[in-house]
């Protein structure tokens, strides 16, 4: 599919222009940041995972009635998506206290909350993605107590379908972080899931061992952070043999086997 002009270049994905109106091309990148940009490097094949990763959880989603940007993945780093408008509000649903919940209010981490928690964010990397109230979020115009109340209803049920799926496959969801876009298509409205949920969104907990398979290895210098991710696909049944990208992470050969 050929690509158009670029559209947006995140931390790590760029959206491009695709051919039919109304959709664009998702491409996802090797960098990793944390720390609002402080800290960057690139892991090679990491996109390819997380584009593979997201494809498997956003087509789920889709299956179970969660509207989301998903029409479908074109190759190894891509993805055709509806284009939409972003709501400025990062949604984090949390089920177990760590990162900065636990900095900001002395929760002891590792605390399992009887009923999941979600968060709003500001979207904005300046700010550092500020902490904020509803009322903020009426006050600023950036989205209203209907919308608000639909999202929040999608994000328990996003975190219901989620849960079971990474625990069937002995994997804890910790955390997670949403983004949701608002779609005109033929004068009908309606939210939609966009983004992506990979090991870059998602904090994910072998449910045995508390090891981390998640962004957090970056974050946190704990090293094999592509096993990590490549660990969650394979458990979720989506690394095939048909492919073999070598790649190499910290001076090591690998292989990464995903579906082409
Ligand atoms: P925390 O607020 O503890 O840093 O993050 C909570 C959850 O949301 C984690 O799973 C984290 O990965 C995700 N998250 C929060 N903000 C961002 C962000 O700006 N980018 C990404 N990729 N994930 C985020």
């Amino acid at each position: 599919m050929k690509k158009g002009k670029k559209l947006y270049e995140g931390k790590a994905k760029i959206l491009y222009a695709a051919p039919e109106k109304g959709t664009a091309i998702q491409h996802f990148k090797d960098h990793a940041t944390a720390f609002n940009n402080q800290k960057k490097t690139i892991i090679e094949g990491k996109g390819i995972l997380n584009n593979r990763i997201s494809e498997h959880i956003l087509s789920s989603l889709n299956q179970i009635g969660i509207q989301t940007h998903l029409i479908k993945r074109i190759n190894m780093r891509e993805q055709l998506v509806k284009l939409v408008e972003i709501i400025p509000i990062e949604f984090i649903v949390r089920n177990i206290a760590t990162g900065s919940l636990t900095k900001r209010l002395g929760i002891e981490d590792g605390t399992v909350f009887e009923r999941p928690l979600v968060e709003f964010c500001y979207k904005n990397d300046e700010l550092n993605d500020p902490l904020v109230a509803r009322e903020h979020i009426y006050a600023f115009g950036w989205s209203n107590a209907m919308e608000l109340d639909w999202i929040t209803e999608q994000c328990f049920r996003i975190n219901d379908f989620m849960q079971g799926m990474f625990k069937s496959v002995g994997i804890k969801l910790v955390d997670f972080k949403l983004e949701f876009g608002r779609l005109n298509q033929n004068g009908k409205k309606s939210i939609i899931l966009a983004d992506e949920i990979s090991p870059d969104t998602c904090r994910l907990w072998d449910a045995l061992s508390d090891k981390k398979l998640d962004k957090d290895r970056f974050r946190k210098d704990l090293g094999n952070i592509l096993e990590a991710y490549q660990e969650v696909a394979r458990r979720l049944n989506i690394l095939h043999e048909e492919t073999n990208i070598k790649t190499v992470e910290f001076g090591k050969l690998r292989s990464i086997k995903v579906r082409k």
